[in-house]
């Protein structure tokens, strides 16, 4: 079989689905809420891709050549009886891996039945262990042992690896940096550090706000002394460290510091059924049309070759002080980070 591939020779291998754009966070980076208060129109019920209608989507980008799944938002566990969703795609022969990425906040009473339905393994977001740094970035007040524990009862439903994502942001959370990998250190869950990045319109990032990977891994390689690991495979979004004592793991995505386009095999599905070949893109390609017009399997598959083999998306390789401001970027909440 021959899979698309796009204008600089990558392939589809990720496919990342977001199944609602609501968020019970309001994560300044992400959903302000200046911008997503009250009077913010969500996406309507009928708007939403329903869970037969994602199958029948992944299944096209199966065929297309994506061998990985991970379910986003907004939040993905406030959509209501994901685990039916979970159950359909896990169902999906070819998918080598199905993952989920949450913030964490109702994981401890979700996780047994993510698993049972058929989810391999989740990434939860914390920003900080200090309740009050992560009060002031979450902007709801949610504490941070409600978080943890989560995590813990993601760990003993057999979820993991588990990977924990940490955006940090300059004079928010970088004092946190260390005090996070020191918690996960000795643990087999694998704290993933994110510079800050432009993404969306709303967050008004500027570049002053980036600290560097290489700051970052400076940070704790005095504290915890670090040595590089070889990339998993390609289009591994981070760069991998582990400790020199032998008591886990640590990476970083740099996106903003040395972007990875070259190697990126990623390809998002919003939640009413756009398509967005990047992160950085102003404008979807809408497969719910055709979907509900009848399309055939086969029609859908040469919609997402013919997109695919269009593309030559590389942002962040790009990125000046001009793209940031002039540009206009689909929302992290509503495309999933
Ligand atoms: S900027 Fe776009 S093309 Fe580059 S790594 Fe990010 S999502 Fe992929």
């Amino acid at each position: 079989m021959t899979f698309p591939v796009d204008t600089l020779g990558r392939p589809i291998h990720d496919l990342r689905i977001s199944v609602t754009d609501r968020c019970n966070f309001r994560c300044t980076y992400c959903m302000p809420k200046e911008i997503f208060g009250r009077d913010y129109e969500f996406l309507a019920r009928e708007q939403l891709l329903s869970f037969e209608e994602i199958e029948r989507v992944s299944r096209v980008f199966v065929r297309a050549g994506a061998r990985k799944i991970r379910l986003t938002g907004g939040e993905p566990l406030l959509r209501k009886d994901l685990e039916h969703l979970i159950s359909l795609l896990s169902a999906i022969p070819d998918v080598e891996d199905l993952t989920l990425t949450t913030n964490g906040s109702l994981l401890a009473r979700k996780a047994e039945a993510l698993k049972a339905a058929g989810l391999n393994r989740v990434t939860v977001s914390l920003d900080s262990m200090d309740d009050t740094v992560f009060m002031a970035m979450n902007d709801v007040g949610f504490p941070v042992q409600k978080v943890l524990d989560g995590i813990e009862a993601a760990a003993a439903a057999g979820l993991s690896p588990i990977k924990i994502n940490m955006v940090v942001k300059r004079g928010m959370n970088e004092d946190s940096v260390v005090d996070v990998a020191e918690h996960f250190r000795g643990t087999a869950h694998v704290v993933r550090f994110i510079e800050y990045m432009d993404v969306g319109t709303t967050n008004g990032w500027r570049l002053d706000d980036v600290v560097p990977g290489r700051e970052i891994v400076e940070m704790i390689n005095a504290r915890f002394p670090l040595e590089p690991v070889d990339p998993d495979y390609r289009g591994e979004v981070a760069q991998r460290y582990r400790y020199r004592d032998g008591s886990g793991e640590v990476g970083v995505i740099t996106s903003v510091t040395q972007p990875f386009c070259g190697d990126c095999t990623r390809v998002r599905l919003s939640a009413e059924g756009q398509v967005y070949t990047c992160l950085f893109a102003s404008q979807g390609t809408d497969l719910r049309a055709p979907l509900r017009e009848g399309a055939s399997d086969g029609e859908l598959d040469a919609a997402i070759a013919a997109l695919w083999i269009r593309r030559g998306d590389r942002y962040s390789e790009i990125r000046t002080s001009q793209t940031v401001s002039i540009k206009r970027k689909v929302e992290m909440s509503y495309i999933g980070g």
